[in-house]
């Protein structure tokens, strides 16, 4: 994190590594915190490991929210690369925020890992059972009483991050947790490369969520355009009155690139109409969004195009 140059004043402050298998509930949880509070930022993300998601800011502390690009079994280069980034970026939060889906509690092995990892680094871990709005209310002390079980959680947390239940007493737990230090991020922080790496990110989730597991981490997403413009000129942040963005979705197969476009165009007109709707909430303009599909085969063993979405070397 030493590309930052922090603010002089002290408040609580420090980064939380967000963990959880697919599903539990990470993205919904960042959204609902992005849109409670100020600011998204995403410093240089293609040369750190840590995906800065979100930041929490008010007067006394705050809270950066890294994501971790997944933690699957590895089974090529990207998902080495993944993993072991993930894994790493746990490693340098100060503490560790685990996700679990109140209907499918676990621990899985992931779970598991997280706890064994935690404990090996002394990272402090958190443990926000998610969906509680989902399940009847005796239902979460059983799953409590296994976690308490299994690790020396620092706090253990139902949460709803659909109604937002909970996440109040969460922000307060991990809060307490973060040591004091400089405001990493100036408050109010929001860059077009942040916009343009989310946009990325946000049409990914789309097409993942669309897809189901047709297509299983086999799309990267390759934001080629990304231009602020009003009345058609270019423009600025704060002045634009839409954006237009070109992306292309990679994946590795010519069958996949089928399942990708749908009959007619139909599923990537989907995938598009959730991106956009999903994007033009970040930049509160219009956004005109163009997605192409292109099939590289095993792209995701080829250096090149990892280090253009953002899967690059370590420093
Ligand atoms: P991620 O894979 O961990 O990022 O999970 P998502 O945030 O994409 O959520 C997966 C699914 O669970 C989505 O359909 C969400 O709408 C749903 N979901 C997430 N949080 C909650 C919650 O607190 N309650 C309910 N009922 N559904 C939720
Ligand atoms: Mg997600």
């Amino acid at each position: 994190m030493t590309d930052i140059s922090p603010s002089s004043e002290i408040v609580n402050s420090g980064f939380i590594s967000i963990l959880g298998r697919p599903n539990a509930g990470k993205s919904t949880l960042l959204n609902r915190l992005s849109s409670m509070h100020l600011a998204i930022v995403s410093p240089k993300p293609q040369t750190t490991r840590h995906a800065i998601r979100c930041i929490v800011d008010d007067d006394t502390s705050q809270i950066v929210f890294v994501d971790t690009p997944g933690l699957h079994k590895p089974d090529s280069k990207l998902g080495e690369k993944m993993q072991e980034s993930a894994w790493k970026a746990l490693g340098d939060a100060d503490a560790v925020l685990l996700m679990i889906d109140a209907e499918r509690p676990g621990p899985s092995v992931l779970e598991r890992e997280v706890c064994s990892r935690c404990a090996a680094y002394g990272k402090e871990l958190f443990l926000a059972v998610n969906k509680a709005d989902k399940v009847p209310k005796p239902s979460l002390l059983p799953i409590i009483a296994r976690y308490a079980a299994l690790h020396p959680f620092q706090a253990i947390i139902p949460i709803s991050a659909r109604t937002g239940d909970g996440v109040d007493v969460l922000l307060d737990e991990l809060r307490k947790t973060l040591p004091m230090g400089p405001r990493y991020f100036p408050r109010d922080t929001l860059t077009d490369q942040t916009e343009r790496v989310l946009a990325a990110e946000l049409i990914r989730e789309s097409a993942l969520r669309e897809l189901k597991e047709e297509v299983p981490h086999g799309v990267g997403v390759l934001v080629e355009r990304f231009e602020e413009l009003r009345n058609g000129e270019p423009a600025g942040e704060d002045d634009r009155d839409r954006v237009s963005i070109g992306a292309v979705l990679y994946c590795e197969k010519e069958t996949h690139k089928g399942i990708l476009i749908g009959k007619g165009g139909s599923m990537l007109k989907k995938i598009g109409t959730n991106a956009r709707t999903r994007i033009e909430e970040m930049t509160g303009c219009p956004v005109y969004l163009e997605l192409l599909v292109k099939v590289r085969e095993d792209w995701r063993n080829r250096k090149g195009i990892l280090a253009d979405l953002g899967y690059g070397e370590e420093k």
